[in-house]
């Protein structure tokens, strides 16, 4: 079968013509399947054109994306359905905040697949698996809920380091009767990839489920922003998932729940609701994928995820290595950009959450989640007070921050949050649906 090609049509110089499918990827038998994966691998695809930097444009500076000026987007499709076209173009609007033509056009391959039949979901229960702390939490909790689970991971091709560490993982749940499916991807970008909450869900809905489980936490799904300039994963953000239901329904007739039951949970009470704490320490949380392979410090530390790791770790009394040690060590004050962020923006939700900036506020009200965030800032310092009791903190901001948060928590209060983790107060909510 031919490999079908994403064309996407630039006015300077010319048309760009992507292969939609990984080499060797395995392709769907039913025209359903084949076409929602096209659609999925297409709209990850389309990103890194939308993404790439113009020589021409001065606007491109760090994290800010510039976007490319694109006509049309033409993405093959062996069927005709109704409105995929305009609901792509208002899932690009909302993603990238820029009006894109979409067409879907024929891909005349039909004679070639030998499944005509429909597809049949059964009622069982599919968790998203990537290999870091939510989805392993998560999709041991999912198992103890329902039993049967299966995990679904889709590997990018370009990660192999991490894919090995994954495949650890995976032979871990294996031993305790769940298997994950593998998925190969396509390359992913090498900065914050927005479309891959669509391609991992409808990844998880080729396996024929009509349940599908993302346990991220609600920490990172409602991450407000830190800088008016921040630019947030949308991984699960709502509006992007109702939007992939829709597109399943439109092309395979089919009617699927999304199940978030981490949505209210803190990084530490994922952490602390997890059965396996001894492979939860072999996840991985890193921006960076390259500390994968390493077997002993495999987080550089320093990213945000790498933050919320070690202060979900600290609270729930799980020691690892670190390439560096926000901590104990002396970093270079470039390194200590997230950490002093994300303690700067606890401690205001905490003192006066109104007075926050507009930027920082919005995700938090618009989702109504100011009672988790309050208990993920608290979290943030807790863990400081742990550790300082154990290694006698010596960072100097760091230090700062910890004398500082004695305005707004008492020791007592710390103490009680403490607790709350221990006794795993919140627990992971399976009624949290969207359908
Ligand atoms: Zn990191």
């Amino acid at each position: 079968m031919i490999n079908p090609q994403l064309k996407v049509k630039i006015s300077d110089p010319k048309t760009l013509k992507l292969k939609i499918f990984p080499n060797r990827y395995q392709i769907p038998e039913e025209i359903e399947l084949y076409d929602i994966k096209v659609l999925a691998n297409s709209i990850f695809l389309s990103e890194s054109v939308i993404k790439r930097p113009s020589k021409f444009d001065s606007s491109f500076k760090g994290k800010q994306f510039f976007l490319s000026k694109i006509d049309k987007i033409e993405i093959p499709l062996i069927q005709e359905y109704d409105e995929i076209d305009i609901l792509l173009e208002q899932l690009f609007l909302l993603i990238f905040n820029r009006r894109i033509e979409v067409e879907i056009v024929r891909n005349p391959q039909r004679r070639l697949i030998n499944n005509l039949n429909n597809v049949n979901l059964t009622n069982d229960f599919t968790c998203l698996f990537s290999g870091g702390i939510d989805s392993f939490s998560g999709i041991l909790s999912s198992n103890e809920k329902y039993g049967k689970i299966l995990g679904s991971y889709t590997h990018h091709l370009n990660q192999r380091t991490l894919k090995k560490r994954v495949q650890k993982l995976i032979l871990s749940l294996r031993s305790r009767g769940i298997n994950v499916c593998e998925n190969s991807g396509l390359k992913h970008p090498n900065d914050i990839s927005l479309t891959r909450g669509l391609l991992y869900t409808i990844d998880g809905f080729m396996t024929k489920r009509r349940n599908i489980i993302i346990a991220e936490c609600g920490q990172t799904m409602y991450q407000p922003k830190y800088s008016p300039l921040d630019i947030i994963a949308l991984t699960t953000n709502k509006n992007v998932l109702k939007t992939t239901i829709k597109l399943i329904r439109k092309i395979t007739g089919k009617k699927i729940n999304i199940i978030l039951p981490n949505e209210n949970l803190t990084k530490a009470e994922i952490v602390s609701n997890c059965v396996d704490k001894a492979n939860l320490l072999q996840t991985h949380s890193c921006w960076r994928t390259g500390f994968a392979s390493e077997f002993k410090r495999h987080h550089d530390g320093t990213c945000l995820a790498c933050v919320l790791r070690r202060s979900a770790f600290e609270m729930a009394g799980l020691e690892e290595n670190y390439e560096n040690d926000i901590y104990s060590d002396h970093l270079r004050s470039s390194m200590m950009n997230n950490i002093l962020s994300h303690l700067n923006l606890s401690y205001n939700i905490l003192k006066d959450f109104d007075k926050l900036q507009e930027y920082s506020k919005e995700s938090i009200k618009q989702n109504g989640k100011l009672d988790l965030f309050q208990r993920a800032a608290m979290d943030i310092f807790c863990s400081l007070y742990l550790a300082n009791q154990k290694i006698k903190i010596k960072n100097r901001q760091i230090i700062n921050w910890l004398n500082m948060s004695k305005d707004i928590l008492s020791n007592d209060e710390i103490e009680n949050r403490l607790c709350q983790i221990k006794e795993r107060k919140h627990k992971p909510n399976f009624d949290k649906k969207i359908s």
